[in-house]
């Protein structure tokens, strides 16, 4: 096996973290991420790459956002890859802490954006948002970003990301991206690696349902009512979907419209046998 000269800086604890970052002048953009990169990530360490003068990557496998019953430990890892993706765009420093490091014996405080993190995931993942919101209060503090990179992917964990910087005043520029697919148009995803080509293949009717959303309000329908029940039947339509909900909210509250006056999110989350997807799309009307 060769191995290959990183010139990123691997940095495993927040004193460390810390040093790093006190040497550095400029901009610092910074992109969490829990690894098993793809190309969903990779758009937003580019973009990190444009604006910023030194880009930090994280990778932690987050254990606070994550149900016992969920796939904590059988989450895909592959550090050595992820490294060497990131060292190839020009990360320079990536933060991979151990769980211990970032949750110390006697963690106790969590950060908690009330309401929208009880909506949409939140009511299948109660935990999940204390989990991620907690974990990305911590980043902020120990990285000290100008800005932060999210993807809209997750479009609820960046309105909830969001609503907490400005409810917090963290000195920090939060930047959106979009959704990166594959060719086929299944949004890219670390979970994608657990689904059969069977369960893939039904899994393409997320992407197909928020295209018919697209265009049904491109021909001027604005029921999200109706928009809601054509995605539903749509997924409903395919074997191996267990939907968990369609939803049609407004952008920022999240609270589900009844007709779409203004940019509207269009999100859908299903099964397909153990592998649970999330996808999403936005309806903004004209002025
Ligand atoms: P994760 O590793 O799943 O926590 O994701 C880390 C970041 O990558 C989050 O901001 C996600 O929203 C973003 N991300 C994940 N998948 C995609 C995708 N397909 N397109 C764009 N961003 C993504």
């Amino acid at each position: 096996m060769t191995r290959i000269a990183l010139r990123l800086q691997v940095v495993r604890s927040v004193p460390d973290l810390r040093t790093w970052r006190a040497a550095r002048q400029g901009s610092v953009g910074l992109v969490p991420t829990m690894g098993y990169l793809h190309e969903g990530h990779l758009s937003l360490v580019r973009a990190a790459r444009r604006n910023d003068d030194h880009v930090v990557a994280s990778i932690f496998v987050n254990p606070a956002q994550f149900a016992p019953n969920e796939d904590f430990d059988r989450y895909p890892r592959d550090e050595a890859r992820d490294l060497a993706l990131l060292d190839e765009l020009g990360v320079d420093c990536v933060f991979a802490p151990s769980v211990e490091s970032m949750y110390i014996a006697d963690f106790s405080t969590f950060v908690v954006v009330e309401g929208l993190s009880s909506r949409l995931e939140g009511k299948s993942r109660p935990s999940h948002f204390r989990g991620v919101t907690t974990v990305v209060m911590k980043l902020l503090n120990i990285v000290q970003p100008s800005r932060a990179y999210f993807g809209q992917k997750d479009a609820q964990q960046l309105a909830i990301i969001r609503r907490m910087v400005r409810d917090l005043d963290a000195p920090v520029e939060i930047i959106g991206l979009p959704i990166i697919r594959d060719a086929d148009g299944l949004a890219l995803s670390s979970r994608n690696v657990y689904l059969t080509p069977e369960q893939r293949e039904s899994a393409l009717v997320l992407n197909r349902s928020l295209r018919v959303a697209e265009s049904m309000f491109a021909h001027d329908e604005r029921s999200a009512g109706a928009i809601r029940d054509t995605v539903t039947s749509m997924i409903s339509s395919e074997g191996l979907a267990q939907i968990d909900y369609v939803s049609v909210a407004d952008c920022e509250t999240l609270d589900e419209l009844q007709s779409i006056e203004h940019p509207a999110l269009v999100s859908v989350a299903a099964r397909f046998g153990g592998t649970r997807l999330i996808d999403n799309t936005i309806l903004t009307p004209l002025p």
